[in-house]
Protein backbone atom coordinates (compact mmCIF):
# COMPACT_ATOMS: atom_id res chain seq x y z
CA UNK A 1 0.00 0.00 0.00
CA UNK A 2 1.36 2.93 -1.00
CA UNK A 3 1.24 6.18 1.31
CA UNK A 4 -1.60 8.03 -1.17
CA UNK A 5 -3.41 4.62 -1.12
CA UNK A 6 -3.13 4.73 2.94
CA UNK A 7 -4.74 8.13 2.99
CA UNK A 8 -7.22 7.39 0.91
CA UNK A 9 -8.48 3.94 2.16
CA UNK A 10 -7.60 5.31 5.47
CA UNK A 11 -10.04 8.02 4.77
CA UNK A 12 -12.61 5.74 3.66
CA UNK A 13 -12.56 3.49 7.30
CA UNK A 14 -12.58 6.70 9.81
CA UNK A 15 -15.87 7.54 7.78
CA UNK A 16 -16.77 3.97 7.98
CA UNK A 17 -16.31 3.85 11.93
CA UNK A 18 -18.12 7.27 12.10
CA UNK A 19 -20.88 5.95 10.55
CA UNK A 20 -21.08 2.93 12.53
CA UNK A 21 -21.34 4.60 15.63
CA UNK A 22 -24.03 6.55 14.28
CA UNK A 23 -25.71 3.54 13.47
CA UNK A 24 -24.77 0.94 15.35
CA UNK A 25 -28.14 0.84 17.29
CA UNK A 26 -29.52 -0.71 13.70
CA UNK A 27 -27.58 -3.63 13.53
CA UNK A 28 -29.07 -6.78 15.55
CA UNK A 29 -27.26 -6.93 18.58
CA UNK A 30 -26.60 -11.04 18.49
CA UNK A 31 -24.58 -12.14 15.34
CA UNK A 32 -27.07 -14.86 14.28
CA UNK A 33 -24.52 -16.73 12.45
CA UNK A 34 -23.85 -20.86 13.15
CA UNK A 35 -20.87 -21.76 13.93
CA UNK A 36 -18.32 -22.33 11.24
CA UNK A 37 -20.05 -19.97 9.03
CA UNK A 38 -17.59 -16.67 8.93
CA UNK A 39 -14.71 -19.65 8.34
CA UNK A 40 -16.42 -21.32 5.33
CA UNK A 41 -16.86 -18.04 3.95
CA UNK A 42 -13.07 -17.56 3.85
CA UNK A 43 -10.65 -19.04 1.10
CA UNK A 44 -9.06 -22.31 2.24
CA UNK A 45 -5.54 -20.68 1.46
CA UNK A 46 -3.72 -17.55 2.00
CA UNK A 47 -3.29 -15.39 -0.73
CA UNK A 48 0.57 -15.59 -2.06
CA UNK A 49 -0.16 -12.48 -4.34
CA UNK A 50 -1.29 -8.76 -3.10
CA UNK A 51 -5.05 -8.36 -2.99
CA UNK A 52 -6.68 -4.89 -4.13
CA UNK A 53 -7.76 -2.94 -0.68
CA UNK A 54 -11.15 -2.66 -2.48
CA UNK A 55 -11.34 -6.53 -2.05
CA UNK A 56 -10.46 -6.76 1.45
CA UNK A 57 -12.37 -4.05 2.20
CA UNK A 58 -15.39 -5.59 0.59
CA UNK A 59 -14.69 -8.77 2.30
CA UNK A 60 -14.81 -6.95 5.50
CA UNK A 61 -18.54 -6.19 5.36
CA UNK A 62 -18.94 -8.87 3.45
CA UNK A 63 -17.55 -11.62 5.79
CA UNK A 64 -16.32 -10.32 9.11
CA UNK A 65 -19.18 -7.58 9.70
CA UNK A 66 -22.16 -10.20 9.96
CA UNK A 67 -20.12 -12.29 12.48
CA UNK A 68 -19.84 -9.16 14.65
CA UNK A 69 -21.84 -9.39 18.46
CA UNK A 70 -22.52 -5.19 18.59
CA UNK A 71 -20.47 -4.29 21.78
CA UNK A 72 -21.43 -1.03 21.04
CA UNK A 73 -25.05 -0.71 20.67
CA UNK A 74 -27.49 0.73 23.13
CA UNK A 75 -29.09 -1.99 23.06
CA UNK A 76 -26.34 -4.30 24.86
CA UNK A 77 -26.89 -5.02 28.63
CA UNK A 78 -24.97 -8.76 28.50
CA UNK A 79 -21.93 -9.31 30.81
CA UNK A 80 -19.73 -6.17 31.71
CA UNK A 81 -19.16 -3.50 29.01
CA UNK A 82 -16.79 -2.56 26.76
CA UNK A 83 -16.64 0.70 25.83
CA UNK A 84 -15.23 3.32 24.35
CA UNK A 85 -15.21 7.08 23.14
CA UNK A 86 -14.30 8.57 19.46
CA UNK A 87 -11.53 9.72 21.24
CA UNK A 88 -10.34 6.42 22.64
CA UNK A 89 -10.35 5.46 18.95
CA UNK A 90 -7.79 7.91 17.52
CA UNK A 91 -5.80 7.24 20.78
CA UNK A 92 -5.63 3.49 19.47
CA UNK A 93 -4.89 4.29 16.06
CA UNK A 94 -2.17 6.58 16.82
CA UNK A 95 -0.35 3.68 18.41
CA UNK A 96 -0.76 1.31 15.93
CA UNK A 97 0.70 4.10 13.76
CA UNK A 98 3.24 4.51 15.80
CA UNK A 99 4.11 0.96 16.27
CA UNK A 100 5.89 1.48 19.20
CA UNK A 101 7.09 -1.41 21.46
CA UNK A 102 7.29 0.00 24.79
CA UNK A 103 9.27 -2.40 26.66
CA UNK A 104 11.78 -0.41 27.97
CA UNK A 105 11.76 3.04 28.77
CA UNK A 106 14.75 3.41 26.22
CA UNK A 107 12.20 1.97 23.80
CA UNK A 108 10.46 4.72 23.69
CA UNK A 109 10.41 7.19 26.67
CA UNK A 110 7.23 8.91 25.77
CA UNK A 111 5.39 5.68 25.93
CA UNK A 112 6.68 4.93 29.63
CA UNK A 113 6.27 8.10 30.75
CA UNK A 114 3.14 9.01 29.80
CA UNK A 115 1.59 5.81 31.21
CA UNK A 116 3.15 6.64 34.73
CA UNK A 117 1.94 9.73 34.94
CA UNK A 118 -1.63 9.03 33.61
CA UNK A 119 -1.48 6.15 36.01
CA UNK A 120 -0.71 8.76 38.71
CA UNK A 121 -3.62 10.82 37.48
CA UNK A 122 -6.06 8.34 38.02
CA UNK A 123 -4.76 7.91 41.55
CA UNK A 124 -5.76 11.68 42.19
CA UNK A 125 -9.03 11.38 39.96
CA UNK A 126 -10.45 8.22 41.61
CA UNK A 127 -8.99 9.10 45.63
CA UNK A 128 -6.95 5.64 45.73
CA UNK A 129 -4.15 5.48 48.51
CA UNK A 130 -1.75 7.40 47.88
CA UNK A 131 1.04 4.55 48.28
CA UNK A 132 -0.13 3.64 45.08
CA UNK A 133 1.55 6.80 43.53
CA UNK A 134 4.82 6.76 40.96
CA UNK A 135 6.33 9.18 43.27
CA UNK A 136 6.74 7.12 46.63
CA UNK A 137 7.39 3.47 46.65
CA UNK A 138 4.29 2.15 44.56
CA UNK A 139 3.15 2.71 41.11
CA UNK A 140 0.75 2.09 38.49
CA UNK A 141 1.29 -0.29 35.17
CA UNK A 142 -1.37 -0.68 32.13
CA UNK A 143 -1.86 -4.14 31.91
CA UNK A 144 -4.06 -5.79 29.08
CA UNK A 145 -6.80 -7.18 31.33
CA UNK A 146 -7.71 -7.67 35.06
CA UNK A 147 -6.32 -11.36 34.80
CA UNK A 148 -3.31 -10.74 33.94
CA UNK A 149 -2.98 -8.17 37.11
CA UNK A 150 -4.58 -10.60 39.43
CA UNK A 151 -1.82 -13.18 37.96
CA UNK A 152 0.69 -10.88 38.97
CA UNK A 153 -0.39 -9.98 42.28
CA UNK A 154 -0.56 -13.64 42.84
CA UNK A 155 3.21 -14.29 41.47
CA UNK A 156 4.64 -11.28 43.65
CA UNK A 157 2.84 -12.23 46.60
CA UNK A 158 4.57 -15.82 46.27
CA UNK A 159 7.63 -14.70 46.09
CA UNK A 160 7.33 -12.43 48.59
CA UNK A 161 5.91 -15.43 50.94
CA UNK A 162 8.95 -17.23 49.82
CA UNK A 163 11.74 -14.66 49.91
CA UNK A 164 12.03 -15.05 45.96
CA UNK A 165 12.68 -18.65 46.74
CA UNK A 166 10.13 -20.23 44.31
CA UNK A 167 11.00 -18.65 41.32
CA UNK A 168 14.23 -20.44 41.11
CA UNK A 169 13.29 -23.97 42.73
CA UNK A 170 9.08 -24.28 42.04
CA UNK A 171 6.48 -23.33 44.20
CA UNK A 172 7.06 -24.95 47.96
CA UNK A 173 3.86 -27.51 49.48
CA UNK A 174 1.33 -26.00 51.21
CA UNK A 175 1.21 -21.91 49.77
CA UNK A 176 -2.65 -20.96 50.23
CA UNK A 177 -4.75 -18.05 48.67
CA UNK A 178 -8.37 -17.13 49.51
CA UNK A 179 -10.72 -15.25 47.46
CA UNK A 180 -14.81 -15.28 47.84
CA UNK A 181 -16.93 -18.16 46.45
CA UNK A 182 -17.66 -15.27 44.04
CA UNK A 183 -14.61 -14.29 42.59
CA UNK A 184 -13.41 -13.97 39.11
CA UNK A 185 -12.61 -17.25 37.21
CA UNK A 186 -9.56 -15.51 36.70
CA UNK A 187 -8.46 -15.87 40.32
CA UNK A 188 -8.80 -19.82 40.15
CA UNK A 189 -7.06 -19.36 36.70
CA UNK A 190 -3.79 -17.63 38.51
CA UNK A 191 -3.77 -20.12 40.85
CA UNK A 192 -2.99 -22.83 38.33
CA UNK A 193 -0.52 -20.82 36.17
CA UNK A 194 1.75 -19.54 38.80
CA UNK A 195 2.06 -23.31 39.34
CA UNK A 196 0.13 -23.05 42.96
CA UNK A 197 -2.44 -25.26 42.10
CA UNK A 198 -5.94 -24.73 42.30
CA UNK A 199 -6.78 -27.02 45.22
CA UNK A 200 -4.69 -24.46 47.31
CA UNK A 201 -7.41 -21.78 46.58
CA UNK A 202 -9.92 -21.21 49.33
CA UNK A 203 -13.35 -19.88 48.13
CA UNK A 204 -14.67 -18.34 51.02
CA UNK A 205 -18.16 -18.40 52.40
CA UNK A 206 -20.23 -14.96 51.06
CA UNK A 207 -23.15 -13.05 53.01
CA UNK A 208 -26.64 -12.42 51.79
CA UNK A 209 -25.38 -9.93 49.22
CA UNK A 210 -22.61 -12.20 48.43
CA UNK A 211 -20.03 -10.38 49.69
CA UNK A 212 -16.66 -12.30 51.32
CA UNK A 213 -17.40 -13.15 54.88
CA UNK A 214 -14.39 -11.74 56.62
CA UNK A 215 -15.11 -13.98 59.81
CA UNK A 216 -15.11 -17.05 57.55
CA UNK A 217 -12.13 -16.27 56.05
CA UNK A 218 -10.52 -15.80 59.56
CA UNK A 219 -11.89 -19.22 60.03
CA UNK A 220 -10.50 -21.07 57.21
CA UNK A 221 -6.77 -19.13 57.13
CA UNK A 222 -6.49 -20.52 60.79
CA UNK A 223 -7.06 -23.62 60.55
CA UNK A 224 -4.81 -24.18 57.37
CA UNK A 225 -2.23 -22.56 59.74
CA UNK A 226 -2.54 -25.12 62.29
CA UNK A 227 -2.55 -27.57 59.56
CA UNK A 228 0.87 -26.15 59.00
CA UNK A 229 0.29 -24.53 55.47
CA UNK A 230 1.30 -21.35 54.33
CA UNK A 231 -1.29 -18.93 53.96
CA UNK A 232 0.40 -16.26 51.29
CA UNK A 233 -2.78 -13.85 49.43
CA UNK A 234 -6.04 -13.15 49.32
CA UNK A 235 -7.91 -11.87 46.59
CA UNK A 236 -11.06 -9.44 47.36
CA UNK A 237 -13.80 -8.00 44.94
CA UNK A 238 -14.90 -4.74 44.60
CA UNK A 239 -17.70 -5.18 41.94
CA UNK A 240 -18.35 -9.12 41.86
CA UNK A 241 -19.21 -10.37 38.17
CA UNK A 242 -22.38 -12.18 38.96
CA UNK A 243 -23.85 -9.94 41.38
CA UNK A 244 -21.24 -6.64 41.56
CA UNK A 245 -20.80 -7.47 45.58
CA UNK A 246 -18.45 -5.46 47.27
CA UNK A 247 -16.07 -7.65 49.64
CA UNK A 248 -15.30 -5.63 53.15
CA UNK A 249 -12.09 -4.45 52.10
CA UNK A 250 -11.27 -2.87 55.74
CA UNK A 251 -11.91 -6.16 57.50
CA UNK A 252 -10.25 -8.35 54.94
CA UNK A 253 -7.34 -5.74 54.78
CA UNK A 254 -6.78 -5.92 58.84
CA UNK A 255 -6.83 -9.44 58.44
CA UNK A 256 -3.92 -9.95 55.70
CA UNK A 257 -2.06 -7.17 57.88
CA UNK A 258 -2.07 -9.13 61.24
CA UNK A 259 -1.24 -12.50 59.07
CA UNK A 260 1.41 -10.74 57.03
CA UNK A 261 -0.98 -11.88 53.69
CA UNK A 262 -0.25 -10.12 50.14
CA UNK A 263 -3.72 -8.47 49.09
CA UNK A 264 -4.87 -7.72 45.83
CA UNK A 265 -7.93 -6.09 45.50
CA UNK A 266 -10.18 -6.95 41.89
CA UNK A 267 -12.14 -3.62 41.14
CA UNK A 268 -12.12 -4.80 36.78
CA UNK A 269 -15.43 -3.24 36.89
CA UNK A 270 -16.05 -1.49 39.52
CA UNK A 271 -13.37 0.62 40.09
CA UNK A 272 -14.23 3.60 37.82
CA UNK A 273 -16.83 4.36 39.71
CA UNK A 274 -14.49 5.62 41.68
CA UNK A 275 -14.30 8.56 39.98
CA UNK A 276 -17.56 10.13 41.15
CA UNK A 277 -16.94 11.52 44.56
CA UNK A 278 -20.38 10.57 46.54
CA UNK A 279 -19.23 6.65 45.21
CA UNK A 280 -16.36 5.99 46.44
CA UNK A 281 -17.44 3.91 49.89
CA UNK A 282 -16.90 0.64 48.76
CA UNK A 283 -13.19 1.64 48.55
CA UNK A 284 -13.28 2.15 52.21
CA UNK A 285 -9.63 0.11 53.24
CA UNK A 286 -8.11 -0.10 50.24
CA UNK A 287 -5.11 1.80 51.72
CA UNK A 288 -4.08 -1.89 53.75
CA UNK A 289 -4.26 -3.91 50.23
CA UNK A 290 -0.70 -4.29 48.57
CA UNK A 291 -2.20 -4.45 44.75
CA UNK A 292 -5.14 -3.60 42.98
CA UNK A 293 -6.70 -2.96 39.79
CA UNK A 294 -9.27 -1.79 37.92
CA UNK A 295 -10.61 -1.56 33.78
CA UNK A 296 -11.08 1.36 31.92
CA UNK A 297 -12.11 -0.24 29.09
CA UNK A 298 -15.12 -1.62 31.13
CA UNK A 299 -16.49 1.79 31.92
CA UNK A 300 -14.24 4.55 31.90
CA UNK A 301 -14.89 4.45 27.52
CA UNK A 302 -11.12 3.14 27.00
CA UNK A 303 -10.54 0.96 24.08
CA UNK A 304 -10.18 -2.56 25.10
CA UNK A 305 -7.65 -3.24 26.15
CA UNK A 306 -6.27 -1.20 29.43
CA UNK A 307 -6.61 -2.33 32.69
CA UNK A 308 -4.75 0.22 35.42
CA UNK A 309 -2.61 -2.22 37.73
CA UNK A 310 -1.00 -0.54 41.19
CA UNK A 311 1.20 -1.86 43.80
CA UNK A 312 2.04 -0.52 47.01
CA UNK A 313 5.42 -1.73 46.85
CA UNK A 314 7.25 -1.91 43.34
CA UNK A 315 10.02 -3.38 44.09
CA UNK A 316 8.40 -6.83 45.22
CA UNK A 317 6.55 -6.80 42.03
CA UNK A 318 9.91 -6.19 39.77
CA UNK A 319 11.77 -8.88 41.70
CA UNK A 320 9.41 -10.98 41.12
CA UNK A 321 8.77 -10.23 37.75
CA UNK A 322 12.56 -9.27 36.38
CA UNK A 323 14.73 -11.80 34.07
CA UNK A 324 17.52 -8.97 32.05
CA UNK A 325 19.43 -10.63 29.33
CA UNK A 326 22.64 -8.77 28.12
CA UNK A 327 20.49 -7.89 24.71
CA UNK A 328 18.32 -5.82 27.25
CA UNK A 329 20.98 -4.18 29.12
CA UNK A 330 21.31 -0.30 28.25
CA UNK A 331 22.92 2.86 30.81
CA UNK A 332 19.21 4.34 31.37
CA UNK A 333 18.15 1.06 33.03
CA UNK A 334 21.36 0.23 34.59
CA UNK A 335 21.10 3.26 36.40
CA UNK A 336 17.74 2.87 37.68
CA UNK A 337 17.13 6.46 36.81
CA UNK A 338 13.53 4.80 34.53
CA UNK A 339 11.05 2.28 34.48
CA UNK A 340 10.99 -0.47 32.36
CA UNK A 341 7.43 -1.79 32.15
CA UNK A 342 8.25 -4.75 31.01
CA UNK A 343 9.49 -5.93 34.57
CA UNK A 344 6.40 -4.75 36.01
CA UNK A 345 3.78 -7.77 33.77
CA UNK A 346 4.17 -11.33 31.88
CA UNK A 347 5.16 -10.43 28.58
CA UNK A 348 8.08 -8.85 27.38
CA UNK A 349 6.39 -6.48 24.40
CA UNK A 350 4.11 -4.11 25.26
CA UNK A 351 1.91 -1.59 23.23
CA UNK A 352 1.31 2.18 24.24
CA UNK A 353 -2.03 2.19 25.55
CA UNK A 354 -1.37 4.86 27.56
CA UNK A 355 -2.10 7.21 24.21
CA UNK A 356 -6.02 6.14 24.27
CA UNK A 357 -6.43 6.53 28.23
CA UNK A 358 -4.82 9.81 28.12
CA UNK A 359 -6.72 11.29 24.69
CA UNK A 360 -10.02 9.87 26.56
CA UNK A 361 -9.05 11.56 30.39
CA UNK A 362 -8.25 14.99 27.65
CA UNK A 363 -11.01 14.81 25.83
CA UNK A 364 -14.11 13.65 28.30
CA UNK A 365 -12.54 15.23 30.89
CA UNK A 366 -13.53 14.02 34.85
CA UNK A 367 -16.78 15.69 34.50
CA UNK A 368 -17.74 13.57 31.08
CA UNK A 369 -16.82 10.78 32.86
CA UNK A 370 -18.69 11.52 35.72
CA UNK A 371 -22.14 12.23 34.00
CA UNK A 372 -21.59 9.04 32.35
CA UNK A 373 -21.21 7.05 35.03
CA UNK A 374 -24.74 8.54 36.94
CA UNK A 375 -26.43 8.35 34.08
CA UNK A 376 -25.88 4.76 33.54
CA UNK A 377 -26.20 4.08 37.56
CA UNK A 378 -29.81 6.29 37.69
CA UNK A 379 -30.71 4.01 34.70
CA UNK A 380 -30.30 0.94 36.84
CA UNK A 381 -32.23 2.52 39.93
CA UNK A 382 -34.82 2.88 37.49
CA UNK A 383 -34.90 -0.54 36.43
CA UNK A 384 -34.76 -2.03 39.32
CA UNK A 385 -37.84 -0.32 40.41
CA UNK A 386 -39.77 -1.27 38.00
CA UNK A 387 -38.81 -4.84 38.37
CA UNK A 388 -39.60 -4.75 42.13
CA UNK A 389 -42.75 -2.88 41.48
CA UNK A 390 -43.88 -5.98 39.29
CA UNK A 391 -45.40 -8.79 41.30
CA UNK A 392 -44.07 -11.50 38.62
CA UNK A 393 -40.55 -10.14 39.04
CA UNK A 394 -38.22 -10.92 41.64
CA UNK A 395 -34.32 -8.81 42.36
CA UNK A 396 -31.87 -10.94 43.15
CA UNK A 397 -29.43 -9.33 44.47
CA UNK A 398 -29.01 -6.12 46.67
CA UNK A 399 -28.74 -3.67 43.58
CA UNK A 400 -24.85 -1.91 42.97
CA UNK A 401 -24.45 0.98 40.55
CA UNK A 402 -25.58 -0.36 37.26
CA UNK A 403 -26.02 -3.74 37.24
CA UNK A 404 -29.19 -5.53 37.90
CA UNK A 405 -29.82 -8.79 38.44
CA UNK A 406 -33.29 -10.03 38.41
CA UNK A 407 -36.15 -13.07 38.01
CA UNK A 408 -38.65 -13.97 36.84
CA UNK A 409 -41.11 -15.71 39.76
CA UNK A 410 -41.77 -18.55 37.40
CA UNK A 411 -38.82 -20.47 38.18
CA UNK A 412 -35.30 -21.13 36.05
CA UNK A 413 -36.69 -22.71 32.54
CA UNK A 414 -39.33 -19.48 32.47
CA UNK A 415 -36.38 -17.00 33.08
CA UNK A 416 -33.98 -19.08 30.48
CA UNK A 417 -36.65 -19.40 27.65
CA UNK A 418 -37.15 -15.58 28.57
CA UNK A 419 -33.18 -15.10 27.73
CA UNK A 420 -33.49 -17.07 24.88
CA UNK A 421 -36.52 -15.12 23.43
CA UNK A 422 -35.31 -11.17 23.91
CA UNK A 423 -31.97 -12.54 22.67
CA UNK A 424 -32.74 -14.23 19.53
CA UNK A 425 -34.72 -11.01 18.47
CA UNK A 426 -31.69 -9.23 17.87
CA UNK A 427 -33.21 -6.15 19.59
CA UNK A 428 -31.25 -6.15 22.79
CA UNK A 429 -28.92 -8.60 24.56
CA UNK A 430 -28.48 -9.71 28.13
CA UNK A 431 -26.62 -12.53 29.78
CA UNK A 432 -27.54 -14.62 33.20
CA UNK A 433 -25.51 -15.96 36.15
CA UNK A 434 -26.54 -18.29 38.65
CA UNK A 435 -27.02 -17.06 42.61
CA UNK A 436 -28.01 -19.59 44.71
CA UNK A 437 -28.34 -21.95 42.66
CA UNK A 438 -30.90 -20.30 41.10
CA UNK A 439 -30.87 -19.06 37.13
CA UNK A 440 -30.88 -15.20 37.15
CA UNK A 441 -30.75 -12.54 34.74
CA UNK A 442 -28.27 -9.87 34.94
CA UNK A 443 -28.95 -6.54 33.32
CA UNK A 444 -25.74 -4.16 33.00
CA UNK A 445 -26.19 -0.71 31.42
CA UNK A 446 -23.11 0.53 30.42
CA UNK A 447 -23.09 1.77 27.03
CA UNK A 448 -22.46 5.28 25.98
CA UNK A 449 -25.31 5.59 23.74
CA UNK A 450 -27.81 3.71 25.78
CA UNK A 451 -30.86 6.16 27.15
CA UNK A 452 -33.68 5.99 28.86
CA UNK A 453 -35.83 4.87 25.82
CA UNK A 454 -33.38 1.82 25.25
CA UNK A 455 -33.90 0.61 28.94
CA UNK A 456 -37.90 1.19 29.01
CA UNK A 457 -38.02 -0.65 25.90
CA UNK A 458 -35.91 -3.99 27.17
CA UNK A 459 -37.78 -3.97 30.02
CA UNK A 460 -41.38 -4.14 27.73
CA UNK A 461 -39.41 -6.80 25.90
CA UNK A 462 -38.81 -8.89 28.94
CA UNK A 463 -42.19 -7.99 29.99
CA UNK A 464 -43.40 -9.49 26.87
CA UNK A 465 -41.28 -12.70 26.75
CA UNK A 466 -42.35 -13.08 30.11
CA UNK A 467 -46.13 -13.31 29.08
CA UNK A 468 -45.30 -15.43 25.99
CA UNK A 469 -43.50 -18.02 28.28
CA UNK A 470 -46.42 -18.38 31.23
CA UNK A 471 -49.10 -18.45 28.71
CA UNK A 472 -47.66 -21.25 26.81
N1 LIG B 1 -12.56 -9.52 37.58
C1 LIG B 1 -13.85 -9.18 37.55
C2 LIG B 1 -14.54 -8.77 38.81
C3 LIG B 1 -14.54 -9.21 36.33
O1 LIG B 1 -15.84 -8.91 36.31
C4 LIG B 1 -13.87 -9.59 35.16
C5 LIG B 1 -14.58 -9.64 33.87
O2 LIG B 1 -15.69 -9.26 33.71
C6 LIG B 1 -12.52 -9.92 35.26
C7 LIG B 1 -11.89 -9.88 36.47
C8 LIG B 1 -11.74 -10.34 34.07
O3 LIG B 1 -11.59 -9.26 33.24
P1 LIG B 1 -10.50 -9.23 32.08
O4 LIG B 1 -11.23 -9.55 30.84
O5 LIG B 1 -10.01 -7.82 32.13
O6 LIG B 1 -9.45 -10.21 32.41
Amino acid sequence: MTPDQFREHGRDVLDWIARYLDEVERYPVLSSLRPGEVRSRLPEHPPQQPEPFERIWSDFKQIILPGITHWQSPWFFGYFPCNRWPSSILGELLSAGLGVQGMLWLTSPACTELETHVLDWLVELLDLPRRFLSTGSGGGVIQDTASSATLCAVIAGRERATGLASRRQGCPPGLTAYASAQAHSSVVKAMALAGIGTDNLRLIEVDESYALRPDALRRSLEADRRAGRKPFCVVATIGTTSSMAFDPLRPVGEICREHGLWLHVDAAMAGSAAICPELRSFHDGLELADSYCFNPHKWLGVNFDCDCFYVADRESLIRAMSVTPEYLRNPASEAGEVFDYRDWQIPLGRRFRALKLWFVLRSEGAEGLRSLIRRHIALAAEFADWVSNDPAWELAAPVHLNLVCFRHRGGDAVNQRILEQVNASGRMFLTHTRLDDRWTLRLCIGGLTTQREHVTEAWRLLQEAARMQTVS
